[in-house]
């Protein structure tokens, strides 16, 4: 998505086909409707429920055709962007186990099963701290964290990493969007009974210049009444918001506790009800409905 944006600003004509019928399907429905429409809103040919079968070439061997079960695309240019996995083949050559979902599988010191290997990065997998399960999350703020723990004990220390509960940000155009903690379908697979809630705020001061909606997204373990997951989008810095939410997400604060924070209100920053709050309490309100 980003780099449609980035074709799209230099002006070249962009078709992006899809294999669902919206883009990023670890979030929540309406955060990913929002990221549909800033693509399409600014130029982009988004195809849903795309299957690509086959790339054709030119003859002189140029790509100049996409054909996907939903048609075909005459092009200059193919992006392929269909997610990453790790290639292990070395490691599992000397027995080093790996997750089922990809990854090699480290102790807290990123040790292997052999006490002389370690390992960290994309090549690993992590573990969840919001489900206590395996993922393969590769991303730059766990490989950043592994490697510093990996060369710290492989140097004799006794440094931990402990696992993530998955912070990620991605700009559409103008769109800020953010995922934090578990998605409300991957905390019902892995056995939470969940309650989820979206609310639209302010993030200033409605007449402030620069006030901006900010759209929050909560889910909340009915039965704990722990906030597990969220996402944020909007415009003007609503991303770094969700830095927030991961917080208390790590902390496994209920949203009793989250509609509690002593948040800043202060007219040039952020309203009196900061959309945190917001949402926090009208998904305390579905959950006390809900439990009725
Ligand atoms: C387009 C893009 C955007 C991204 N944006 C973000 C982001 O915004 N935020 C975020 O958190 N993460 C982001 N990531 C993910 C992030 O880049 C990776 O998670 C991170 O770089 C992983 O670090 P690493 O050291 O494990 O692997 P890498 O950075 O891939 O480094 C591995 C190195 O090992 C080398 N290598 C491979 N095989 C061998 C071999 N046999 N011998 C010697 N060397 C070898 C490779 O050449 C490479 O230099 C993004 C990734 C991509 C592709």
């Amino acid at each position: 998505m980003e780099m449609a944006e980035a074709f799209l600003s230099n002006g070249i004509e962009t078709t992006l086909l899809h294999r669902s019928e919206l883009p990023m399907s670890r979030l929540e429905r309406d955060t990913r409707q929002a990221a549909k429409d800033a693509l399409v809103c600014h130029g982009v040919t988004f195809v849903p429920m795309s299957i690509v079968r086959e790339l054709r070439a030119d003859s002189t061997g140029k790509i100049c055709e996409v054909v996907a079960n939903t048609g075909s695309c005459k092009t200059d240019l193919v992006v392929i962007a269909i997610g990453v996995k790790p290639n292990t083949g070395l490691a599992r050559g000397v027995g080093i186990r790996e997750s089922s979902h990809g990854g090699i599988l480290t102790d807290q010191r990123q040790v292997t099963g052999i006490d002389t290997i370690f390992a960290a990065g994309d090549c690993c997998a992590v573990k969840n701290l919001v489900n206590n399960k395996w993922m393969y999350i590769p991303l730059a703020t766990t490989a950043s964290k592994q490697g510093w723990v990996a060369g710290e004990n492989a140097a004799g220390g006794s440094a931990v990493f402990k696992g993530v509960i998955r912070a990620l940000a991605v700009k559409v155009f103008d769109l800020e969007i953010a995922q934090v903690g578990l998605s409300s379908k991957e905390a019902e697979d892995t056995g939470f009974s969940v309650v989820t809630e979206s609310i639209t705020g302010n993030s200033k001061i409605g007449f402030m210049p620069g006030n901006a909606r900010v759209h929050v997204t909560l889910v909340a373990d009915k039965k704990s009444e722990r906030v597990l997951g969220a996402n944020v989008y909007g415009e003007n810095g609503a991303v770094l918001r969700a830095n927030t939410l991961g917080v208390a997400i790590q902390q496994k604060l209920t949203i009793d506790e989250l509609a509690q924070l002593d948040l800043i209100y202060s007219p040039p920053f952020a309203p009196l009800w900061d959309p945190i709050l917001i949402a926090a309490n009208q998904t305390n309100k579905r959950l006390r409905s809900t439990l009725r």
